[in-house]
């Protein structure tokens, strides 16, 4: 026991006299805060300040070292939600001479990833904004491994979801206000700050109307791998499960309401032949939903965060997504643009209540859950008077508000054709026949010839290798296309051909020079790249 203790003192006098001596390192990668997150070593925090420490010392590191335009606005965002002005993240700087004058340093051995939660209590905002991008962060940095701790600095108590965030790592995250029970002054001895945004494909509509993302770099792929990793660590069963193919409706039982949801029940049940369950965030736990959903053919929904659980659906699988009155579906499209990501396989379908008899609103509910109330006349009818909600942005808007917390009666008719439309015969999960959605390398071996004739006509033959990928995929189309430009001018003449050689003569001038760009296309949409430009001349 005094041996454990000592050597424990030994090791914190060495480490106390290492930060004095060394300082804070940062190295950082990103070009702008917003993409930006930060390794440091001996990156400290004072839980009387509520402020990070840089300490400076001969040894220190600070790349990038931005000078005063680390604080305009930030040197980078917490959260994976864009340049929003709460979530920046900073340091304040020090000597660490005056280590000296401070309360005495507590250690925190483990690798951390400090961030902030964006709104833990939405389950979208959990699934998009935070686990995911927590997921991938820890994939790009090998040393944010299964026994990393999280820190959660945005100042939430734990939230309604916190079990999912325990998944992602063997040690229990920590949040902000825990850490003063931990000491005065805390240094990571390795942390890292920040969040990849790399699988985010919504923007919430801070700055202009929401919509999916304008640069989305995330397919179905990596959100599968992410949730087969959720789904092992949830300890999901498919032990007794239902062998025939089935669809679940997920409801809400406290607003935004299905007002005859037995009658849509038994409407779906009837009309696709399959037995259909609900399933609510009140009433199921998480793996029960997770194993529910993750074989289900077809998940029915009203708009709400809840529908983040498509994540799980198989692929093939149907989302019927449901909206009240006045509400276009288009201008409101997390759901939508996460079905319909590349390689997600799902199929997406919408449906809103056009008639206005089929809803129920609530006018004197607070501000926050849809009332109107504390608007002036004029303003609180023209509202109830709108069929649709003009786009706005988020997050307070008490028209967007007051619809979207209407109960609805759902013309089951009407949603029935609707889904009929897209799903004709089942809806069923369908396996996925081998890969898919590969893209063609360069052609190879691109060569032209020409000949003249006579003073006016002249012939370009061109002719290539199929790209090297080719001969180890099986591809149901292969095309090629080829641009001819004369030189000097800035238009081009494009063909597409089946074959690895063409001779032009349309057009062809005689004594001219030709560059000539080649590209092969794999089943009509999957364009490969130019292979370096020919120059031919006649
Ligand atoms: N929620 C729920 N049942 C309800 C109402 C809300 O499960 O009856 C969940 C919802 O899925 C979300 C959270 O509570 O995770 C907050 O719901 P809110 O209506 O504020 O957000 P939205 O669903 O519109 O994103």
């Amino acid at each position: 026991q005094t041996q454990e203790l000592s050597q424990v003192r030994i090791d914190y006098h060495a480490a106390l006299q290492a930060l004095v001596q060394d300082g804070t390192r940062m190295v950082c990668t990103g070009r702008m805060h917003t993409d930006r997150i930060c390794r440091f070593e001996s990156l400290c925090y004072s839980t009387e300040a509520e402020e990070f420490i840089f300490f400076h010392s001969n040894s220190s590191v600070m790349l990038p070292n931005l000078g005063s335009r680390r604080f305009q606005p930030a040197l980078l965002d917490l959260s994976s939600v864009d340049d929003h002005n709460t979530q920046y993240f900073n340091f304040v700087e020090l000597p660490s001479a005056s280590l000296k004058y401070m309360p005495k340093p507590v250690f925190v051995p483990d690798v951390a990833l400090i961030v902030n939660r964006f709104n833990p209590d939405n389950l979208m905002h959990v699934f998009h904004d935070d686990l995911l991008p927590i997921f991938y962060t820890m994939q790009q940095f090998p040393d944010l491994d299964s026994d990393a701790r999280l820190f959660f600095m945005e100042g939430w108590g734990e939230g309604l979801h916190f079990e999912l965030y325990k998944l992602l790592s063997t040690k229990q995250p920590l949040l902000k206000e825990q850490l003063k029970t931990l000491g005065r002054l805390l240094c990571f001895t390795k942390s890292y700050v920040g969040l990849s945004k790399i699988t985010t494909w919504y923007q919430y509509g801070f700055v202009q109307p929401q919509g999916p993302k304008a640069n989305i770099l995330v397919s179905g792929n990596e959100i599968r791998q992410f949730t087969k990793f959720m789904t092992e660590k949830l300890n999901v069963s498919l032990e007794g499960m239902p062998s025939e193919e089935y669809i679940v409706v997920f409801s809400r039982t406290i607003n935004r309401l299905i007002i005859n949801e037995a009658e849509l029940i038994l409407a779906l049940a009837q009309e696709f032949q399959m037995k259909t369950i609900t399933v609510s965030i009140e009433d199921h736990t998480f793996s029960d939903i997770v194993r529910l959903i993750s074989n289900a053919s077809m998940l029915v929904s009203m708009h709400g965060a809840q529908l983040a659980m498509s994540l799980f659906l198989p692929r093939g699988a149907t989302v019927v997504e449901l909206f009240p009155y006045a509400i276009n579906p288009e201008h409101y499209t997390p759901y939508k643009t996460l079905s319909t990501l590349p390689g997600m396989d799902l199929q997406y379908i919408a449906w809103t209540n056009t008639e206005k008899e089929n809803t129920v609103t609530y006018p004197d509910r607070p501000w926050d859950q849809g009332g109107i109330a504390h608007l002036d006349k004029a303003e609180q009818d023209r509202i109830v008077k709108s069929g649709e909600v003009p786009r706005h942005l988020c997050c307070r808007n008490p028209e967007w508000l007051f619809r979207i917390y209407q109960d609805t009666k759902v013309n089951v008719a009407s949603l029935i054709q609707a889904i009929r439309q897209t799903v004709k015969t089942k809806p069923g999960p369908k396996r996925q026949k081998g890969t898919s959605g590969l893209y063609p390398g360069k052609v190879r071996d691109a060569k032209c010839q020409t000949s003249v004739q006579g003073t006016s006509e002249a012939k370009l033959s061109v002719s290539w290798q199929i790209p090297w990928n080719l001969k180890y995929l099986k591809v149901r189309e292969v095309k090629y296309e080829v641009w001819i430009q004369e030189q000097g001018e800035n238009t081009y003449m494009p063909f597409i051909l089946s074959h690895q050689n063409h001779t032009f003569s349309d057009n062809i001038k005689p004594f001219a020079n030709y560059l000539v760009w080649i590209r092969c296309i794999f089943n009509k949409n999957l364009l490969g790249p130019f292979a370096d430009v020919l120059l031919c001349s006649t």
